[in-house]
């Protein structure tokens, strides 16, 4: 029987994660439920559906801190790397097919790093809510790939919005493994700054 919650909808943080049955975000957060307000899109892309329900999920509900959350294996970023970008999936590899175009030689595993970052910036620029509160400093936004094989969770440092390029090298911050939670000692919690190193 899944755990249900009627408590009052204050969730902690806003997860937007891809669709992938294997990467269910309270799960790999370790969460109840009512503590994760989540989006899910393949891919983990910033639809305009996405950013409007992390619109309503800031404006609304005070979230202060938004995971953009991917995952080794994605089969929306492999679709993309292989040149898949039209047809039905098109609305969701379009992003991802443009990150593989300005970085032709980056792999699989690669582009879903960028990809990750890339959702980032664009909730940063977004015109709504979310970027009003993320350039203002009352919103933080994190990204973080999954690694399906081990079970880890690397955050990756996201760049600020005064200008660094989205395709800096990948900066692995911590490994935090499935089902334990963030706030734990020698895990880094999600209210917690970015180390920046
Ligand atoms: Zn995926």
């Amino acid at each position: 029987m899944p755990e249900r919650s009627v408590a009052e909808h204050r969730p902690e943080v806003a997860v937007l994660s891809c669709s992938d049955a294997r990467v269910p975000p309270s799960h790999v957060f370790d969460r109840p439920a009512g503590a994760l307000f989540v989006v899910r899109i393949a891919g983990n892309t910033a639809s305009p559906e996405a950013r409007a329900s992390l619109d309503y999920a800031v404006g609304e509900l005070g979230v202060s801190e938004v995971v953009v959350l991917g995952h080794t294996h994605c089969g929306a970023v492999a679709a993309a790397a292989a040149g898949t970008c039209g047809g039905h999936l098109e609305p969701i590899v379009r992003p991802i097919c443009e990150l593989a175009r300005r970085n032709p030689a980056a792999d699989a595993a690669e582009l879903e790093r960028l990809n990750v970052l890339a959702t980032a910036h664009t909730l940063r620029q977004h015109d709504g809510p979310v970027g009003e509160a993320a350039c203002s400093a009352r919103l933080r936004i994190r990204a973080m790939v999954f690694d399906l094989e081990s079970g880890r969770l690397d955050e990756l440092a996201v760049p600020h919005a005064n200008g660094q390029p989205i395709a800096q090298p990948f900066i692995r911050t911590g490994n935090q493994p499935l089902n334990q939670p963030l706030n734990q000692p020698g895990n880094q919690p999600l209210k917690q700054p970015l180390e920046t190193t």
